[in-house]
């Protein structure tokens, strides 16, 4: 047993066993009890690294009542890692109570960080990142998914989970609620038939759908243009550029205006426009 209780969060990976840090796997051979989404495919891992240690399951059905009992290993001084099945636990995967609990209950939690599909898609995505918003999996349908989507709409970076079998519909659906915005989808991550389509919702939709049937996990992000100004995507940045050679306007100038005109930092856009 450790000297002292503590929760991990391990993040593990989401298709490719090589990402599993060094850490992760330290954590996971130095723990008392693994609390795992799904026993038998953290075992899998386990199994691959060479890790065999007492598990229990904890997924959202049984999430508040098992919460209890993982912190009560941890105040009798056992070290408790936390995975889900893949990636970051308490994204989109259970974790959040048991956090919340334990930090109720004075336990010390830390984290193992690791591959996460929402960030790593982001950062593939080629739209803006400097700010954005999670949504895990959009409802399905009715008034919340109406909702989220005219929110996604009303402007910034957006990130969803999709299942494949219902990509389609959601690129249709955030298409209309948002006039065609740019999209991306980053399908099967970190695995052999990795593949990011970038464009608007309306081609990435029809290019989907002309394959058939669409497989493998998805993150779908969604850029849309703030209402009371433009952000400084490529197509903006032609804008400026076009009405800069049209009034023979120096980048300082242009920057000036062109803030002025679409509420972008004006360095920012100075900075486009010099090639910085
Ligand atoms: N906690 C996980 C994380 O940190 O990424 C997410 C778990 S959520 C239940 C599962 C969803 O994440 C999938 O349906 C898909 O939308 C996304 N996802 C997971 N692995 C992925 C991968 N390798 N490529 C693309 N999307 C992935």
């Amino acid at each position: 047993m450790s000297d002292s209780g503590r929760l991990t969060l391990v993040a593990t990976p989401i298709g490719n066993l090589g990402d599993i840090s060094p850490r992760a796997v330290q954590t996971l051979s130095e723990a008392d009890l693994i609390a795992a989404e799904d026993t038998r495919h953290t075992g899998r891992l386990l199994s691959h690294l060479g890790i065999k240690k007492p598990m229990v399951a904890y997924y959202d059905a049984n999430e508040a009542h098992r919460a209890g009992r993982i912190i009560e290993a941890c105040l009798a001084g056992q070290a408790v890692a936390l995975v889900c099945s893949a990636g970051h636990p308490a994204i989109s995967d259970p974790g959040y109570v048991v956090v919340r609990e334990a930090v109720a209950a004075g336990v010390t939690v830390s984290v193992i960080p690791g591959p996460c599909a929402a960030v790593s898609a982001l950062s593939v995505s080629g739209l803006p990142t400097d700010a954005f918003c999670f949504h895990g999996f959009p409802p399905r349908k009715g008034p919340d998914r109406k909702a989220l989507f005219t929110r996604i709409s009303s402007g910034g970076t957006h990130i969803l989970y999709e299942s494949p079998k219902r990509i389609v519909a959601t690129l249709e659906d955030i298409g209309l609620a948002a006039d065609d915005p740019q999209v991306a989808i980053i399908r099967e991550l970190t695995k052999k038939f990795e593949e990011v389509l970038r464009g608007s919702a309306s081609d990435v939709a029809s290019e989907l759908a002309s394959r058939g049937e669409v497989l493998g996990e998805i993150v779908l992000i969604v850029h849309t243009p703030t209402p009371d100004g433009a952000t400084l995507d490529a197509e903006t940045l032609a804008r400026i550029q076009r009405m800069q050679s049209e009034a023979g306007l120096s980048n300082k100038d242009a920057a000036k205006a062109a803030a002025a005109l679409l509420g972008i930092s004006r360095k920012e856009i100075y900075d486009a426009l010099a090639g910085k």
